[in-house]
């Protein structure tokens, strides 16, 4: 997939996903996996770090896959950025059982669609 192609396909899940709001900085790379923030050892299809507090994000997108795979992908970072609210809400939260639920969530709702 191109950059392009894959630039149209994160406006339009951004849009679809009620994001407009936010400001994400989105980075695409021709390569099957990208590194996972704070773990070196650790690769994943797409990264996504959030500041809800401002409503920014920055998220990483491999992109050496087949389109549904990176579309997958997308949603799924998105996703984060979404549940990425929430955690904002909560007070005194688990990290641990945050970050199995928020995974799950946004597994979830990557392939609702
Ligand atoms: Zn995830």
């Amino acid at each position: 997939m191109t950059k392009v192609e894959a630039q149209k396909l994160s406006a339009y899940w951004q849009h679809k996903l009620g994001l407009c709001n936010w400001d994400i900085e989105w980075e695409f790379n021709y390569v099957e996996m990208v590194p996972f923030p704070d773990n070196e050892n650790r690769y994943v299809y797409g990264c996504c770090i959030t500041m809800p507090e401002y409503f920014v994000a920055s998220i990483t997108i491999a992109t050496k896959h087949p389109k549904d795979v990176i579309e997958n992908t997308i949603r799924h970072e998105l996703a984060h950025v979404l549940t990425s609210e929430l955690k904002l809400s909560i007070k005194d939260y688990d990290e641990s059982l945050w970050l199995a639920l928020d995974e799950s969530i946004a597994r979830r709702i990557a392939k609702a669609f």
